[in-house]
């Protein structure tokens, strides 16, 4: 399992609430806006807030430079103040549905339950173990990174293979230069095309 430094494992949630808040404010304004905001990056923040916006009806557009969804071979750790929210916002019927379609376990019916156990290296004998705890209890989960993306771009009408080259800033908003000559505009840009991100580095 990944050893997961604190601040870092913090950082995507935090992101995407912070996101989530600042836009949600902007909601009413956005209603009456005739462009879309602009997501660059389909990747789990860019998803998440695509499906968040989406379901409050601000009309958004989503671009990514892969031509689908990017796969990973690997889980992360979510906690529960972070997953809880998408319940709702995909509809979902309950935690555990979330969990069944994401845990990295759930093939075999698990819900990424994570629990701390230290073996004996030479007799396999535990030695120490966490207290039996409830499925259904809110607690982090392992999550499967590409099953969690692809449950999030359900939907979402994604424009692959665009992989932003600059942004340009009109009176209006934003224009969007992708490689290739494709162009978009719209009412902002929310660059969450991850940790080199083009967006970020050249629109400030
Ligand atoms: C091994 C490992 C373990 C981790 N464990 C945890 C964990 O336990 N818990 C946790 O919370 N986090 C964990 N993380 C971090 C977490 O996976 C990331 O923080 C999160 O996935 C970042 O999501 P993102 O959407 O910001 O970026 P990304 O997932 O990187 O998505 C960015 C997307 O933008 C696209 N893109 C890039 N450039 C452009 C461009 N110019 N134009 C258009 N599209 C572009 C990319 O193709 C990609 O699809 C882990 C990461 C790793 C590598």
């Amino acid at each position: 399992m990944t050893n997961w430094p604190e601040g870092k494992l913090l950082r995507f949630t935090i992101l995407v609430h912070d996101l989530v808040r600042a836009l949600l404010e902007l909601r009413n304004t956005c209603h009456e806006m005739a462009q879309p905001v602009l997501i660059v990056g389909a990747g789990l923040a860019g998803l998440s807030l695509a499906r968040t916006l989406s379901s409050y009806r601000v009309p958004v557009r989503i671009f990514e430079a892969s031509p689908e969804i990017r796969k990973y071979s690997y889980g992360i750790t979510l906690l529960s103040w972070a997953y809880q929210p998408l319940v709702s916002t995909l509809k979902l019927g309950s935690v555990e549905e979330l969990k069944a379609a994401t845990a990295t376990d759930a093939q075999v019916g698990g819900y990424g339950l994570i629990s701390a156990q230290v073996k004996d290296a030479y007799t396999g004998a535990t030695l120490l173990s966490d207290p039996p705890r409830d499925p259904k209890a809110p607690q982090s989960y392992r999550c499967s990174r590409s099953k969690l993306g692809q449950l999030l771009a359900q939907g979402l009408d994604i424009e692959f293979g665009c992989k932003l080259d600059r942004v340009e800033q009109k009176a209006s908003g934003v224009q969007l230069h992708f490689e290739g000559g494709k162009t978009a505009e719209g009412s902002l840009i929310v660059a969450a095309d991850g940790i080199h991100s083009v967006g970020k580095l050249r629109s400030v």
